[in-house]
């Protein structure tokens, strides 16, 4: 009876599997505060659901138009994020504002250009884009497959000298500054009459951030003691959900912190790797955060090698 059961129910389930709708994911804008909206992706690895763009982007809505915070991975990420735009406001995007060159930061430039959109970031965050693009369109095409079609890689064009800026566009001011820490010419945009902080990809909360062989932990420590001193009261992290400086600090800032501070210090003092690694490998104040497991060992060895160098 029981079995009859288990293989009728098991009938059933295999017979309403494949019609599970697919989710694709459609990115929705939440409000940080007054006119200052973000859009948090999924938290999860780059898909066709998701079109590539598993980061956070935000906007604001001036007067005179839309200033967008990153452009997606796509043309049709791009696309999307245009979508939950036009839920809040009908007023075009006259602005894009890089502050990376990893894929989802820019590769939808194209897009909003072609609509007449002038595309800001500083001078060496647009150079690393051209020097990325064709390492990133390959790997995207691996995870996106047809929906990467029409996506034109087009570094900003509009080329912010020093190692902070600010910019004025639509009667809103955008500090752009150097972090440097997970690609080499990463920036933050901090809205100092807002007291918001969009850190691009030096933030990672609710998932561990990610030591690439290019990232500089060094450079991230340093970054985020900076972005700690001007105390934004509200921040859209990279990636995961749009927090407190408290929380920031928690996922992101203490982890630099340990990487730098112990790894790091051991690499100098010239400890044995594989032990200080061993030693480390499970950390309770951090192990919640979601790619834990994947990343965690990962990124000690490349904080280790990095600071082993003279
Ligand atoms: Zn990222």
């Amino acid at each position: 009876m029981r079995t009859t059961l288990k293989a009728f129910l098991l009938a059933l389930f295999l017979l309403v599997l494949p019609a599970l709708p697919v989710h694709a994911f459609q990115p929705k804008a939440e409000t940080v505060v007054d006119n200052v909206h973000a859009i948090v992706g999924p938290l999860g690895q780059r898909n066709q659901e998701n079109d590539g763009s598993n980061a956070n982007f935000g906007f604001i809505v001036t007067p005179q138009g839309v200033i967008l915070i990153d452009s997606g991975a796509s043309k049709l990420g791009a696309q999307k994020l245009e979508a939950a735009i036009a839920k809040v406001t009908d007023k075009p995007v006259r602005w894009v504002v890089n502050t990376g060159s990893q894929d989802h930061r820019w590769l939808g430039n194209a897009h909003f250009a072609g609509q007449g959109a002038q595309v800001i970031a500083l001078k060496r965050t647009a150079a690393t884009q051209a020097e990325f693009a064709t390492q990133h369109m390959r790997m995207l095409a691996g995870f996106l497959g047809p929906r990467l079609a029409g996506t034109q890689p087009l570094p900003a064009t509009t080329l912010l000298e020093g190692d902070e800026a600010s910019v004025e566009l639509g009667g809103e001011t955008l500090v752009l500054r150097y972090t440097d820490a997970h690609f080499p010419g990463d920036a933050w945009v901090w809205l100092p009459k807002r007291n918001v902080m969009f850190t691009g990809d030096l933030v990672y909360v609710d998932r561990i951030l990610g030591v690439l062989p290019w990232s500089s932990v060094k450079k991230g420590q340093k970054a985020f003691h900076a972005l700690e001193a001007l105390n934004p009261k509200r921040i859209v992290p990279g990636h995961g959900g749009v927090c407190d400086l408290a929380k920031a600090k928690r996922d992101s800032g203490d982890y630099e912190d340990f990487l730098a501070n112990v790894i790091g210090k051991a690499a100098q003092d010239m400890e044995p790797i594989t032990e200080v690694l061993n030693r480390h490998m499970d950390l309770p104040r951090f192990r919640h955060l979601l790619n834990y497991g994947d990343l965690h060992r990962a990124n000690m060895n490349r904080a280790f090698v990095e600071f082993e160098a003279p």
